[in-house]
C-alpha cells in the first residue's frame, strides 16, 4: 500500500464521518415504531373500506376491479325499488391499489383506509368482510 493510498483512505474516512456527526447529532427523523407512529397521508391507499351505508350492491367495483378481489352480493326486498347489501368481500391478497373500485362507485360508498397495520402469516387473514367491518365500526 502506497503512502498516497493511505492519505486517500483517510481522507475518505473523515469524510465518512462527518457525515456520520452532522447526522448524531442532527435532529431525529426516526420514531420508534410501534410504540410512536407517524401521522398517514390522507391520500394513502390502504385496502378499501365502505365508509357508506348507500352502497346498493349494483355491482360496479367487483366487475371493474382488474385483479377480481372484491365480491358483493345483495338482494332485493320486496316492493323495494334498489337491493340490499348482504356481503362484501375483499382479497386483499391480490388488490393492487389502482383504486378503479373508489372510482367507477356512483354512491361514494367505498374508499381507502388509512390502515397500514396489517402482518399475517395466514392468506385468510387478509380476506375481509367489509360490511362486517363497518357495522363494527358503527359507522
Ligand atoms: S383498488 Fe383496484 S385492485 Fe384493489 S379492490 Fe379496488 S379495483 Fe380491485
Ligand atoms: S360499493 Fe359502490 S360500486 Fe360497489 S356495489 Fe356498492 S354501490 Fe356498487
Amino acid at each position: 500500500m502506497t503512502v498516497t493510498e493511505v492519505i486517500k483512505g483517510g481522507i475518505s474516512l473523515i469524510r465518512g464521518m462527518k457525515v456520520t456527526i452532522k447526522t448524531f447529532f442532527g435532529p431525529t427523523v426516526t420514531c420508534q415504531y410501534p410504540r410512536q407512529t407517524l401521522p398517514i397521508s390522507q391520500r394513502f391507499r390502504g385496502h378499501i373500506k365502505l365508509v357508506r351505508e348507500t352502497c346498493r350492491a349494483c355491482g360496479l367495483c367487483q366487475r371493474s376491479c382488474p385483479t377480481g378481489c372484491i365480491t358483493v352480493y345483495g338482494e332485493k326486498p320486496e316492493g323495494q325499488k334498489h337491493k340490499v347489501l348482504k356481503r362484501f368481500l375483499l382479497d386483499f391478497t391480490r388488490c393492487s391499489h389502482c383504486g378503479l373500485c373508489v372510482e367507477v362507485c356512483p354512491q361514494n360508498a367505498i374508499a381507502f383506509s388509512l390502515d397500514y397495520n396489517l402482518a399475517s402469516f395466514r392468506k385468510e387473514d387478509f380476506v375481509f368482510d367489509l360490511l362486517s367491518e363497518y357495522r363494527s365500526r358503527g359507522r
